[in-house]
């Protein structure tokens, strides 16, 4: 390697480098929704499993960010109980790399439907509201959806996911076997042909390569989203796009 070519290549890596180390250290509520529907099988649930505690070992639990975990199949209509809707890790409670690891190994799958946009309402509602810097503008939000096939309410994910952006979370959709693109493209950024923040993979067994998109993407959020003074004019950049 000739010596400019070296001085390029140390000129484009080292801010990559010190970004790194301040994504790391940049306050964040981070939960990953997962599709626990029947479809993904018991060998493909421990592959979700490995890929979900690969990405937390990208942030500090001790530090600044907390990770919290949403387990998703069936929605009851009518019933105030969703046994199916269910946190698995409530965000913030495991401040070790090693307890959350712990955790998800013990996370059972439920096996039932796909009741996606109900998932992403119940997360916003009862994950993010309840986290004690849900208003902290200085915190940022993030959800990891992972799905792997169609959706049982596609017709409500458009308002789900406008709901989470309105109220400052960025959602980024990975898909896996029979996943469909449009859905995706709906969760995570409300545009069909749209692909921003979308991820795919061929086979569940891949599913690690999204890691270290996954570890830019985040890091490339821009902070500091004022929900305080941004969630009118979101509100009506909402009922404009209709
Ligand atoms: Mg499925």
């Amino acid at each position: 390697m000739r010596i400019e070519s070296i001085f390029l290549f140390i000129l484009l890596q080292y801010p990559r480098h010190l970004n790194a180390a301040a994504c790391r250290e940049t306050p964040m509520d981070l939960v990953f929704v997962l599709d626990g529907s029947g479809s993904i099988r018991d060998e493909n649930w421990e592959l979700i499993k490995s890929w979900v505690k690969l990405v937390a070992e990208n942030y500090d639990l001790g530090g600044l960010t907390q990770i919290g975990i949403v387990q998703f199949s069936h929605w009851f209509p009518n019933e105030s109980a969703q046994p199916y809707l269910k946190t698995e890790i409530q965000l913030g409670k495991l401040k070790t790399e090693a307890q959350f690891k712990e955790a998800v190994d013990e996370i059972l799958i439920h096996g039932f439907t796909t009741y996606t946009a109900h998932a992403i309402n119940k997360t916003v509602n009862d994950d993010f509201m309840r986290s004690d810097r849900f208003y902290d503008a200085s915190v940022k939000k993030v959800i990891i959806l992972f799905t792997d096939g169609r959706s049982y309410d596609r017709n409500d994910l458009p308002l789900s996911a406008k709901y989470a952006r309105s109220n400052g979370i960025t959602i980024f959709a990975v898909g896996a076997g029979g996943y469909v693109m449009e859905e995706l493209q709906i969760i995570a950024n409300g545009q069909v042909n749209n692909n921003e923040r979308v991820i795919t993979v061929s086979n569940f067994t891949r599913l690690n390569s999204t890691v270290d998109i996954l570890k830019q993407g985040i890091c490339a959020i821009q902070g500091n989203v004022d929900i305080n003074s941004q969630f009118l004019l979101r509100q009506l950049r909402c009922v404009s796009s209709i």
